[in-house]
């Protein structure tokens, strides 16, 4: 549930801030400046139905006593779904590819790289007049080679995040706080190693919060 809002001078910032934990939880809320007196705020929710208006309206008061505002005036509400960290399924049969946000592929990056793939794989079935979903899998095996393991690890990410509690959540976060992660490098298994290696050495506890994924909530 997303919605644009004024106030003063709301827009002006250069970051978006989101925020994970029980604000939003199973996800994140945002606060995205558009310039002037303009802004969007929403909420993601995972797990708590489609009406998730009262957890809009306590990241409205919340982000209204963060920024020291008494007026904000919120424009009209809109809802739907955020396909984040989803796990593509069938992408492919007789004489169709499915990419992007259609296929499951979240996030707008992802998508952009998806549709080349399947762009890439159409080209070359015109060219050998061959629609059959046996030809068309070469998208499905080029996607999830490029992608599986990392879907897999964002979607376990994201359960352990949605079953930590905000304390957890906190001091999780310290260990990274005022750090310079760019050494992170490799495929996306490779940098989750880096990370838990980089938590075992800083803070060994820490890595106590992934245990979160093995609750049962
Ligand atoms: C609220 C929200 C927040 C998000 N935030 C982020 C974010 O911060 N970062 C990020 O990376 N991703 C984010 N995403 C995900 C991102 O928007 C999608 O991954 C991305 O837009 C997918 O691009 P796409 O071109 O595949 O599909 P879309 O952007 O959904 O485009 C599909 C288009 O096809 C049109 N269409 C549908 N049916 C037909 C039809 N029959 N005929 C003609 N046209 C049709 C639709 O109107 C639409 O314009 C967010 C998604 C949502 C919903």
């Amino acid at each position: 549930m997303e919605a644009e809002v004024e106030g003063e001078g709301i827009g002006e910032p250069d970051m978006f801030e989101y925020f994970v934990g029980s604000v939003a939880p199973g996800w994140k809320s945002t606060y995205s400046p558009c310039g002037g007196d303009r802004a969007t705020l929403g909420v993601y929710v995972r797990r708590h139905g489609r009406d998730v208006s009262s957890f809009f309206d306590r990241w409205v008061d919340k982000f209204k006593r963060m920024k020291g505002l008494s007026n904000l005036r919120i424009g009209e509400m809109k809802t739907g779904g955020d396909p984040i960290a989803t796990i593509p399924n069938q992408m492919v049969a007789d004489g169709i590819m499915l990419t992007g946000g259609a296929s499951g592929q979240s996030g707008i990056g992802y998508s952009i790289h998806g549709g080349k793939m399947c762009g890439k794989v159409a080209a070359e079935s015109i060219q050998e007049a061959n629609t059959s979903s046996r030809f068309l899998s070469r998208y499905s095996r080029m996607w999830a080679k490029e992608y599986r393991t990392e879907y897999y690890l964002g979607r376990m990410a994201l359960e352990t995040l949605r079953k930590m509690d905000d304390s957890e959540i906190n001091s999780m976060m310290e260990v990274f706080k005022q750090e310079d992660l760019s050494f992170l490098q490799g495929s996306s298994l490779q940098k989750a190693l880096q990370v838990s290696l980089f938590m075992l050495k800083k803070k060994p506890s820490s890595l106590l919060g992934f245990s979160a994924f093995l609750r049962n909530r």
